[in-house]
């Protein structure tokens, strides 16, 4: 291939590029980004360096001078608009087109289009740097921080807000935090801990009114009656997939990019990797869509592999973590398939669970935990009976595969 456009420059897209060199690819490679800043790391964002003061260089993935000892060229601040995969051509947003021979896309996420009540001047969202920046100065001159959606982001964020002196409240329509990744048991958890630290939970919370008030602060009507007024606010109600640029394209789009099993697209040398690729998961025989850190990594290097010539299907157990004042929490497996959860552990700085389907062990949760994190996720690979582990999370009777290799 004489020339290959990487799409997306962040977590996903800087792996596949620098695993591209890695495999002896030698032609012009070109990574493609919207943002104007060098690729950066985004966890921190609402957590350290929310707390500790924004430094753009110690969040970047990689300096200036590794891109160019790699030969990787970068067309940064330039956003892809348009792509014709008969051609080979991609489209920017200032009309210049780039021919490619191998592209892998690697867009990730952008946020949800905010519901009307919330279209507001002052409130803030987080996933970008920029949008970082923008809250670190307001929280620096705020009291009252609302954040409205009990998610990851906004519950890392409260807690950092929370650290910084502010009062905070959390709203969410759901009964119980995190709910959607892992239903009521580790939510009640974590509301608990939020409570103990002083955050104040509003959940099973809906929003009437929301208004921009003339003094920058913001007025939140509650179906309760209560009405909330802060001087900061943080919207974080979900992200999609950055497909919009792909329409009329002629690749598959779904929930995000459909890729098979290799994280090939529909259209010949067209890879997807990270938060925007839906793949077929052999190890857990499901198509899914993985929004974490680790995945975007290690399918930047499997995209980059498929499009050199492998044929290997993408297979892992998908691991995230979070990290919510002093409760880190480590989750492997896929929680939100299984039909039981056991809670092996709970104590008040410490908790273990695991996700089953049919008896199997699916998933875990582990806050503080680190051993038994790693005693499941070899359990889940191994798809151990959750009957068969025992109160330390090793299973009682070793498996055919844990024999072999034992
Ligand atoms: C605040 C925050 C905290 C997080 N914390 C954690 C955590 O604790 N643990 C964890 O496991 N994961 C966490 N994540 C998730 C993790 O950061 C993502 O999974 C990871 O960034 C995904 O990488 P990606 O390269 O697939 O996509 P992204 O990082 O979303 O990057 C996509 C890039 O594509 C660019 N782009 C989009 N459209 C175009 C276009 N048309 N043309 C050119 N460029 C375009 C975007 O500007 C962006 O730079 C967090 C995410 C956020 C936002």
């Amino acid at each position: 291939m004489r020339r290959i456009l990487v799409v997306g420059a962040s977590l996903a897209g800087v792996s596949a590029a620098e695993e591209l060199r890695a495999q002896g690819y030698e032609g012009e490679l070109v990574l493609v980004g919207a943002e104007p800043h060098l690729p950066y790391t985004r966890p921190p964002l609402s957590k350290d360096a929310l707390l500790e003061g924004i430094d753009q260089t110690a969040l970047q993935l990689r300096d200036e001078h590794w891109y160019a000892e790699r030969g990787i060229e970068l067309r940064l601040g330039e956003k892809a608009v348009g792509l014709d995969t008969t051609h080979r051509q991609l489209r920017l947003a200032d009309e210049a087109t780039l021919d490619y021979d191998g592209l892998v896309l690697t867009t990730g996420l952008a946020h949800r289009p905010l519901p009307p009540a919330l279209r507001l001047r002052h409130a803030h969202q987080l996933r970008t740097l920029d949008e970082a920046e923008r809250l670190s100065a307001a929280l620096a001159g705020a009291r009252h921080l609302v954040v409205v959606g009990a998610g990851f982001v906004g519950l890392e964020t409260a807690a950092t807000a929370r650290l910084l002196g502010l009062d905070v409240t959390v709203l969410d329509v759901a009964a119980q935090p995190m709910s959607k990744a892992f239903g009521p048991e580790i939510g009640i958890w974590f509301a608990r801990r939020h409570e103990l630290a002083g955050v104040r939970l509003l959940l099973s919370a809906s929003i009437i009114r929301a208004d921009d008030e003339p003094d920058g602060t913001t007025t939140i009507a509650l179906d309760s009656g209560e009405r909330l007024r802060a001087d900061c606010c943080l919207v974080g109600t979900g992200s999609m997939p950055t497909t919009d640029w792909l329409r009329g394209s002629g690749i598959d789009l779904g929930d995000g990019v459909l890729c098979d099993p290799t994280l090939a697209t529909n259209v010949p040398d067209v890879v997807a990797a990270g938060d925007i690729a839906r793949w077929d998961n052999e190890q857990f025989g499901e198509s899914m869509r993985v929004e974490h850190w680790t995945n975007a990594v290690e399918q930047g290097v499997h995209a980059a592999g498929r499009l050199l010539g492998s044929r290997d299907p993408f297979t892992s157990v998908p691991f995230f973590w979070t990290d919510q004042f002093d409760a880190k929490l480590r989750c492997v497996g896929r929680p939100s398939i299984a039909d039981d959860v056991d809670i092996l552990r709970d104590e008040d700085a410490r908790l273990v669970a695991a996700f089953s389907r049919g008896g199997r062990i699916r998933g875990a949760v582990c806050v503080n935990a680190p051993r038994e994190m790693a005693q499941l996720r070899r359990a889940i690979a191994e798809r151990t009976r959750v009957s068969d582990l025992t109160r330390d999370c090793t299973p009682a009777t070793p498996t055919a595969a844990a024999a072999a290799t034992a």
